[in-house]
């Protein structure tokens, strides 16, 4: 039987040994695990950082998976007023239970207070009642693990900061642990795919696993279409290539950023909020969506001044270099 790609459900990773990369990350975490398992603990409340896509959330489910406990999944934005985060606490939340709370960074300043005792104590204050009559009551909470994930971790304030045990960010993949990836969906679809095709969608993948499998779903169709039942390394590079990736597998919009910095800033330095507006774009989303990977691969680099694209950003896009020597 075919397994449904997209409804990914059954894709996920369920244990740690099969969540590809990140080597270093899970190395410690079975230490942390095991330990928590040994104690008969919760394990320590934990901040995950890192771009987006490479597994924060999936990381958390394997993890209550791991120790056999629920996640309850939130995010900073879901989380207005204080009132919110009592009744995901008070409502779901079991003895060693995961509350997972994506882009942890955005949540309000009275909701984070309330979060403190919730997670020093175990203890979360509710208000009853309105007015005058009103008083505040402090419950009991069963000891959960709280995992926050977040791009931007410094929006998150030294306090909360503070009171999480663990702090780790995750990393960009390599081709080889994204080329992993999709060789483990391609078996779990039951679709044969060359070595050499899985290897060159990891290439175009720019480090991201989302990427990756979201890559392997289009070179799927294309090879389904053509009626090859097993992709081949050419048929990837036309899927490849058909969907605009070039060979560092930047996507037009990429390289439309690295091209307005260089024709309309001389290639910078230009601040981030004058970047943005000449693309039409959100700062946050240019900040935390595309520039990591330009950066990773040195094609972009942020200096006190502003962004600035480099020599490499210039040889890629085939512009002639600057005059001036650059970084
Ligand atoms: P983040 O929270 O960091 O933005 P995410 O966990 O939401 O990322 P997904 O969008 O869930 O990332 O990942 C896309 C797909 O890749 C999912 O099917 C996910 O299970 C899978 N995946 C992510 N990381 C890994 C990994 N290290 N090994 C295997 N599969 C992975």
């Amino acid at each position: 039987m075919m397994g449904n790609v997209e409804g990914d459900i059954t894709l996920r990773p369920r244990r740690l040994e099969e969540y590809v990369g990140q080597k270093r990350l899970k190395e410690k975490l079975q230490i942390y695990l095991q330990a928590a398992k040994n104690r008969e603990e919760p394990l320590d409340h934990m901040l995950l950082f890192g771009p987006p896509g490479l597994g924060k959330t999936t990381l958390a489910h394997v993890i209550a998976n791991e120790l056999g406990v629920n996640i309850r999944v939130t995010s900073g934005p879901a989380i207005e007023k204080p009132g919110d985060l009592a009744a995901i606490v008070t409502n779901s939340l079991e003895e060693g239970d995961i509350l997972f709370i994506d882009e942890i960074h955005r949540l309000s300043t009275a909701a984070e207070e309330h979060l403190y005792p919730a997670m020093e104590d175990f203890k979360i204050d509710i208000v009853i009642g309105q007015g005058p009559a009103a008083r505040t009551l402090r419950l009991d909470l069963p000891r959960f693990t709280l995992i926050g994930a977040t791009t931007r971790p410094g929006l998150i304030s030294g306090p909360l900061r503070s009171r999480f045990g663990i702090i780790e960010h995750l990393e960009f993949y390599t081709e080889d642990e994204l080329a992993l990836g999709v060789q483990r969906d391609a078996r779990l679809v039951e679709l044969e795919i060359e070595p050499e095709a899985a290897l060159e969608i990891g290439h175009r993948s720019r480090g991201t696993m989302r990427i990756a499998k979201r890559l392997f779903r289009r070179v799927r169709d294309f090879a389904e279409v053509a009626r090859e039942p097993r992709i081949s390394t050419a048929r990837a590079r036309e899927a490849l290539d058909a969907l605009g990736l070039d060979a560092l597998g930047l996507e037009r919009r990429d390289r439309v950023i690295l091209q307005t910095l260089i024709e309309r800033f001389a290639g910078g330095p230009v601040g981030l909020d004058t970047l943005a507006t000449a693309l039409s774009e959100d700062p946050q989303t240019l900040e935390e969506v595309h520039e990591p990977y330009l950066i990773q691969l040195g094609l972009l680099k942020r200096t006190p001044r502003g962004r600035q694209a480099t020599e490499r950003a210039y040889e890629h896009l085939g512009y002639p270099l600057p005059e001036q020597p650059r970084l």
